[in-house]
């Protein structure tokens, strides 16, 4: 069993063509629902009154959810406007509200989790919430602008509470003060992440472990219509992937990537988590044969 940790959110999603309000988005939300293709998934995220029954029931139909709780309150807000390029977001507003000093309970079930995946949330919460389990083989966080720049010493010791970081090139560069991304990437490992994982949206990715780089390209697309929640749909499908293997061996990691990368392109094809619901084994498998197509020479 895998257990994902991190936001459940209402977000706005500002594109050129469209925007969305109060649609069903949290990093962990989208992470839990992409490593559900692969695992069977538990969500330990909190969300206020307001959090309709609708968004509920997604969730329920595919998560195991004895660790979400629902606190008086408002949930979680995002809102943020992408430009014309969809490759950079600006965040307008971000409302932490029951996340807030959030104390979250694990389940007696879910601390024999050996995969546990700390998606982008307060460092302070994801640090406390990874002692918590006792049987870890291998765990992952992610962190975002917002917590680099308001707590950026929670997030580096975040960082040293995990096997792996995952991570997007600009929040790398803010984070470890670096410009070119093997410095940032061994700025990462020096504190203490055995695996870095560097997200170059529709770039793929740079993985790093010891003195190994594994570069990956993105799936090619002609037509993105919204990025978000790409980075943690990638996220969610390399540890689902990794924890229906039950192996953390290299090959198996570089594997575990590329279904990132396919996970997150089918995010992007539609808005909010809509590219997530409708998946098939099947079009996972041929996405990933596809990938391989496209990559060999
Ligand atoms: P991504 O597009 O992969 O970077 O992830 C976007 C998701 O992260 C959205 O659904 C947001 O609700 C969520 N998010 C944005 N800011 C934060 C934050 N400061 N803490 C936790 N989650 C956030």
């Amino acid at each position: 069993m895998l257990t994902v940790f991190g936001s459940t959110a209402l977000d706005t999603i500002r594109t050129p063509n469209k925007i969305l309000k109060n649609v069903l988005g949290g990093a962990a939300t989208f992470a839990a629902i992409s490593a559900s293709n692969f695992v069977k998934t538990g969500l330990i995220a909190v969300v206020g009154k307001d959090f309709p029954k609708e968004h509920q029931k997604i969730l329920s139909e595919r998560l195991d959810l004895s660790g979400f709780t629902i606190k008086e309150g408002k949930t979680f807000r995002y809102d943020g406007k992408f430009d014309d390029t969809l490759s950079t977001r600006e965040t307008l507003k971000t409302e932490l509200n029951v996340l807030e000093n959030f104390k979250p309970i694990v389940p007696e079930e879910y601390k024999k989790s050996q995969f546990v995946y700390l998606a982008n949330n307060d460092p302070d919460q994801n640090t406390n919430l990874i002692k918590e389990f006792d049987k870890v083989k291998f765990s992952m966080c992610d962190t975002i602008d917002f917590w680099i720049s308001t707590k950026r010493e929670s997030v580096i010791k975040m960082i040293k509470s995990v096997d792996a970081v995952v991570i997007n090139d600009e929040e790398a560069k803010l984070l470890t003060k670096e410009f070119n991304l093997i410095k940032c990437a061994k700025k990462m490992m020096d504190w203490g992440a055995k695996y870095v994982i560097i997200k170059k949206g529709e770039h793929g990715s740079l993985m790093f472990f010891d003195d190994v780089i594994f570069p990956s390209a993105g799936f090619s697309l002609e037509d993105v219509v919204d990025p978000t929640g790409a980075g943690d749909s990638f996220a969610g499908a390399m540890i689902g992937y990794l924890a229906s293997k039950k192996s953390t061996s290299l090959s198996e990691i570089k594997k575990a990537v590329v279904y990132g990368n396919v996970l997150g392109s089918f995010a992007v094809e539609r808005f909010g988590l809509e590219g997530l619901l409708h998946l098939k084994k099947s079009d996972i498998t041929k996405r990933v044969n596809l990938y391989e197509k496209m990559i060999r020479f």
